[in-house]
C-alpha cells in the first residue's frame, strides 16, 4: 500500500521536490528532472538516465559523482516525454556529448531516441543505450526485446564511471553496451504494488506463491511458484541467472535489489546462499551490492543480477560514486565544481513550451475546423476520463496499469493547448501541432508518445489556409455564423491526415496490424472511412461508421497476443483481455464522431 500522499495525481512532482529540497547539496532541479547541482569539468561525456517514478533511487536517486550527470523523472510508472528528455540533457551536457540510458521499454527508447534525435540537430552528439538484463522477458535468441530492470543500476554505475574517468563519448556507449552484454537478472515477487491513490495493488500474488520473472512496473511474473525457503530461491535464481551468463569470466559483479517492501535483513538471508553457490561454481564475487537500487513502488520480491567482469568492467565497477540514493568509496577529489546555483541560463532557453509561441492567423474556414477540433479533443476528454479507471485495469492484466491516467493526463493537456491556440486565432494545423506536443510532453509513456506523434503529423497534413487569409476575411459575409458547425476540411484531407497518423505510429512504434496495439483499431477504422467515402458516403457519415468498425476492432483484440510494449512479455496473460491502447483509441474516435454528427449531410467533400 502506498499510504502518503497529498494529491496522487501529482505524487511524482510532489515526491520530486521533497527529494530535490533533501539533497540540495547534490541535485538541481531543471524541467524534466534532475542534474549535479555542480557543473561538470568542461568535454565531459554526460550520462543521462532516467524513465518513470517509482523506482527509487533509480533514476534521480543515481545523480552524483561517479554515476549519472542526470536524470530524466517521469510519472510513476511511466515514461517521460522527449522533452523532458531533451530538457535535461541540455542542462547536462558540457561538452563532451550525451549518453542517454534507460531501460529498454518502447515508451522510453521512444522518447530518448526523439530526443537524441533533437540533440543531434542541436549539434550535441548524443548516443543510447537501453538495458536488457531481464532474462525472463523474452527467450535467448531475442535477447533486444528484453526489459531493463536492476541490470540498469549497472549499466548506469558502469557508464558514469567511464565518464568521469575521462572516456570520450565512443568509450561511454562501448563501455555501456558491453556492461549490458555481460549483465543478466532473474526477480521473483510477492506481492505487487499499489499506486498512490488507488486501494487495491495492480496485481496480487496467492499466499505462499511468488511471481518468477517479475517486471519493475507492477508486472506481475511470468510464472507462478510456490515461495520457496530462503535457500532454495537462491540456488533457483543463481541457476536461471548463471545459465545465460558469459562463460569465459570467473569473476562476477553482484546485485540482490530489493524491491521495496521486502527487508533488507531477508535479502541479506538470501545473499548468504547466493554468495556460497557463487563460490561452489568457482566464481568470485567483486563488491557485491545488497540492498534497493531499483524499487517498483511497494512491491514485495527481489531480484538477482551478475555481471561477468573482464578487468576494465571490474575497474568502473569498483570506482567511488557519492549519488543520493548511491555512495561507494571516497569522491572527495573528484567533487569539485562551481555551484549551479543562480547560474543555469540554459535551462530556462528549453523549458518554453510551443504554446508560448505567436499563433499563426488562419482563415476563417481553418479556425472554424479548429473549433472544431477543440470540440473533439473536449469529447475525447470526457470520454476517456469516464474510462480511466477501466482502461487502467485492462493495462494492469499485462502492463503497469498506467494507461488511463496517463491518457486522461495527455488529453487534458492537448485540450488546453487547443484551446489557447483556438483563441489566438490559429487554424485546424496550429491546433493539432500544439496539442499533439502537449500531450506527448504530459502524458508520458507509449501511448502519450505515439498519440503526440500521430497528432503533430495528422495537423502537420493540414492546411491553416494563411495565405488565402486576407482574400478570405474580406470576401467573407460577417454576418456568417462562426459557430458553424461544419468542420470545413475535405475527405482527401481527412484520409491523408489519417494515413499520415498510421506512418506516423508505424515509424515510432514498428508495429503491424496483429501485435496487439492501437493500430488494431486504427487501421479498420482508416480502411473503413476510405472504402465508405469510395462509395460516395460523405466523410463525417463514413467518419461515424469507421467509428463503430474500430470499437469492434478493438474488442476483437482480445483473442490477440501482444508482439510489442510493455504487456508482450506476459503475452498469455493479456489473452482474453482487448489491448488498452485499442479500446481508448475506439473510445476516442466515437467521441469525434459524436461531435461530428449533427453536421452530416453537410460536408465539404
Ligand atoms: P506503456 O505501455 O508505456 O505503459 P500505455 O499503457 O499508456 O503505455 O499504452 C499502452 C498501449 O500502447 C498499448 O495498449 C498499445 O495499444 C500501445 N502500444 C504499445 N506499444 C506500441 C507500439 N510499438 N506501436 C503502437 N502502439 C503501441
Ligand atoms: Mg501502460
Amino acid at each position: 500500500m502506498t499510504r502518503l500522499y497529498d494529491d496522487p495525481s501529482s505524487f511524482a512532482e510532489d515526491a520530486l521536490a521533497g527529494f530535490l529540497d533533501a539533497n540540495a547539496s547534490y541535485v538541481w532541479g531543471v524541467p524534466g528532472g534532475v542534474v549535479r547541482a555542480r557543473f561538470p569539468r568542461a568535454g565531459k561525456v554526460a550520462v543521462v538516465v532516467g524513465g518513470g517514478s517509482g523506482h527509487y533511487p533509480s533514476f534521480a536517486g543515481l545523480v552524483g559523482t561517479g554515476l549519472a550527470d542526470g536524470a530524466v523523472v517521469g510519472n510513476v510508472f511511466t515514461s517521460p516525454s522527449s522533452d523532458a528528455a531533451y530538457s535535461v540533457a541540455m542542462a547536462a551536457s558540457f561538452g563532451g556529448g550525451v549518453l542517454f540510458s534507460s531501460g529498454n521499454y518502447t515508451g522510453d527508447v521512444m522518447n530518448f531516441t526523439l530526443a537524441a534525435e533533437r540533440l543531434r540537430d542541436d549539434g550535441i552528439d548524443t548516443r543510447l543505450v537501453f538495458v536488457t538484463d531481464d532474462v525472463a522477458s523474452a527467450p535467448v535468441h531475442e535477447t533486444g526485446r528484453r526489459r531493463g530492470i536492476a541490470g540498469d543500476f549497472v549499466v548506469f554505475k558502469i557508464a558514469g564511471a567511464a565518464a568521469e574517468a575521462g572516456y570520450v563519448l565512443d568509450e561511454v556507449e562501448r563501455a555501456a553496451h558491453l556492461a549490458n552484454d555481460r549483465t543478466r537478472t532473474l526477480g521473483v515477487a510477492f506481492a505487487g504494488c499499489t499506486l498512490p491513490g488507488q486501494d487495491h495493488p495492480l496485481f496480487s500474488v496467492a499466499r505462499q506463491k511468488m511471481g518468477v520473472g517479475l517486471g519493475i512496473h507492477g508486472e506481475p511474473g511470468v510464472s507462478e511458484d510456490d515461495v520457496p525457503r530462503a535457500a532454495d530461491l537462491a540456488r533457483l535464481l543463481v541457476d536461471a541467472v548463471l545459465r545465460e551468463l558469459p562463460t569465459d569470466a570467473d569473476r562476477v559483479a553482484a546485485v540482490v535489489n530489493g524491491l521495496g517492501s521486502t527487508k533488507y535483513e531477508e535479502l541479506f538471508v538470501l545473499w548468504r546462499t547466493v554468495s556460497s553457490l557463487l563460490t561452489r561454481a568457482g566464481l568470485e564475487v567483486v563488491e557485491p551490492e545488497v540492498g534497493e537500487l531499483v524499487t517498483s513502488l511497494d512491491m514485495a520480491g527481489c531480484s538477482l543480477t551478475l555481471v561477468a567482469l573482464d578487468s576494465e568492467l571490474e575497474a568502473l565497477w569498483r570506482a567511488p560514486a557519492d549519488a543520493p540514493g548511491y555512495k561507494k568509496g571516497s569522491v572527495a577529489t573528484v567533487a569539485a565544481g562551481t555551484s549551479r546555483r543562480g547560474q543555469d541560463r540554459r535551462v530556462a532557453e528549453v523549458s518554453g513550451s510551443s504554446t508560448a509561441e505567436p499563433t499563426p492567423l488562419a482563415s476563417r474556414e481553418a479556425q472554424r475546423a479548429a473549433r472544431t477540433a477543440l470540440a473533439a479533443l473536449e469529447a475525447m476528454a470526457a470520454a476517456l476520463e469516464r474510462a480511466e479507471e477501466e482502461l487502467g485495469r485492462l493495462d494492469a492484466v499485462a502492463g503497469d496499469g498506467d494507461h488511463g491516467r496517463g491518457m486522461t493526463r495527455g488529453v487534458h493537456s492537448a485540450c488546453t493547448a487547443a484551446a489557447l491556440v483556438v483563441d489566438r486565432g490559429g487554424g485546424l494545423r496550429s491546433v493539432l501541432e500544439a496539442a499533439g506536443d502537449a500531450w506527448a510532453s504530459t502524458a508520458g509513456g507509449t501511448s502519450g508518445v505515439l498519440w503526440g506523434a500521430a497528432l503533430r503529423s495528422a495537423g502537420e497534413h493540414l492546411d491553416d489556409g494563411r495565405e488565402m487569409h486576407a482574400m478570405r476575411v474580406a470576401a467573407e459575409d460577417a454576418a456568417q455564423d462562426m459557430t458553424a458547425d461544419r468542420a470545413g476540411i475535405t475527405a482527401r484531407d481527412v484520409i491523408s491526415a489519417l494515413r499520415a497518423v498510421i506512418s506516423a505510429i508505424t515509424r515510432l512504434g514498428h508495429a503491424e496490424v496483429g501485435d496487439k496495439t492501437m493500430l488494431d483499431a486504427l487501421v479498420p477504422f482508416v480502411d473503413a472511412l476510405e472504402s465508405e467515402v469510395a462509395r460516395g458516403v460523405e466523410w463525417i457519415e463514413a467518419w461515424c461508421a469507421a467509428a463503430a468498425v474500430a470499437t469492434t476492432a478493438a474488442e476483437a483484440t482480445a483473442a490477440l497476443r501482444p508482439r510489442v510494449g510493455r504487456a508482450r512479455p506476459l503475452a498469455d496473460r493479456s489473452l482474453g483481455t482487448p489491448d488498452p491502447g485499442a479500446v481508448s483509441l475506439a473510445l476516442c474516435l466515437a467521441a469525434v464522431a459524436n461531435v461530428l454528427r449533427p453536421s452530416s449531410g453537410s460536408g465539404s467533400s
